[in-house]
């Protein structure tokens, strides 16, 4: 492993996530992204030395030089996982660096775009609880393009128009699909659409069999997080409506653990039962006592965060619960 270039593309990385910075503050509120930054408190022009990725942060305490007003922990969180992402893309790539020099540059270029949609889509749904579709579209864009964009292995390393195979091609929608259908049998109140939207990225992206993995990690994620909140903050109660579909789909797992098809149909029938359950008159009482979540409300989980880190683990760790053709 290169030292020095690991270091430069998470220095580069952290510089990227203070423009996502930027951009996640301005996005729909009629600012541009262009103009100099200022202290949210006293308005005064922020200097180079207020604007080193999170050194600053840290120099200053968390602190505007000028006002002492607190600065938004958003800052340096977004610098720091931003460059670590970088540093990871390029340390899963390095082995190309020589081997196929135009690959490794590609490989790079497509997977940096696409951290930081990541991240803006991450940070945006976690603060907004919406998924903008600015960000959404241009993730899948930008992989639905890569997909038809290869780089020749022999000697002379030049850049070629290639049809995927159908199952990546079609794997965006085939994945964005059960999530479209939850969205619209429940009237977008189980699922939002924002989620379908991401997952036509995440499928053109990773293709069928890793999309579909990303995804169903997704659930996992959320699950675990969800069982450790209602343990910790029983009070919180949105959180009730994951860990029962995604037990499921874990449950659906220990016994066939290669099949999509099977998984969508657990997630469904888990939603569509709850659902079931909440309009009967004992299902009343228990949302009431809060043991149950009320599914006739629309969701106030993000779930976009669960979803990209089920994408960051089977992307930087390769791991595939499924064969490419056991679909169904
Ligand atoms: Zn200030």
């Amino acid at each position: 492993m290169n030292i020095l270039f690991l270091i430069f593309f998470f220095i580069f990385g952290s510089i990227i996530g203070s423009f996502l910075n930027v951009v996640l503050f301005r996005y729909n509120t009629g600012r541009t992204v262009g103009g100099r930054s200022k202290c949210f408190s006293c308005k005064r022009t922020l200097g180079p030395i207020d604007l080193v990725p999170i050194f600053s942060f840290l120099a200053f305490r968390g602190k505007c030089r000028t006002c002492k007003s607190h600065i938004s922990f958003q800052y340096p969180a977004v610098e720091l996982i931003t460059g670590l992402l970088f540093a990871g893309v390029y340390a899963l790539n390095e082995p190309l660096i020589f081997l196929n020099t135009t690959l490794f540059m590609y490989n790079i270029a497509v997977a940096l775009v696409v951290m930081a949609l990541l991240v803006l889509i991450t940070v945006y749904d976690f603060k907004h609880k919406i998924i903008p579709d600015a960000f959404a579209y241009t993730f899948a864009v930008v992989s639905f393009v890569a997909m038809f964009i290869q780089v020749s292995t022999s000697e002379v390393q030049q850049f070629y128009v290639a049809i995927p195979e159908m199952s990546q091609l079609f794997a965006g929608v085939i994945l964005a699909f059960p999530f479209y259908f939850l969205w619209l049998v429940s009237r977008g109140q189980w699922m939002g659409l924002g989620d379908a939207k991401l997952a036509l990225g995440i499928g053109w992206f990773l293709g069928l069999a890793k999309g579909g993995t990303a995804i169903i990690y997704g659930f996992w994620i959320g699950a675990l997080l969800s069982v450790l909140i209602i343990i910790c903050r029983p009070e919180i109660s949105p959180f009730k409506r994951f860990p029962l579909v995604s037990l499921t789909t874990f449950a659906i797992s220990l016994y066939k653990i290669d099949t999509i098809g099977y998984y969508w149909i657990a997630i469904f029938v888990s939603f569509y039962a709850l659902y079931i359950l909440t309009k009967s008159s004992y299902g009343k009482k228990l949302i009431d006592k809060g043991i149950i979540p009320n599914l006739s409300a629309k969701s106030e989980i993000p779930f976009a965060p669960f979803l990209v880190a089920g994408l960051l683990i089977v992307y930087f760790f390769g791991y595939n619960t499924f064969s490419i053709l056991s679909i169904i």
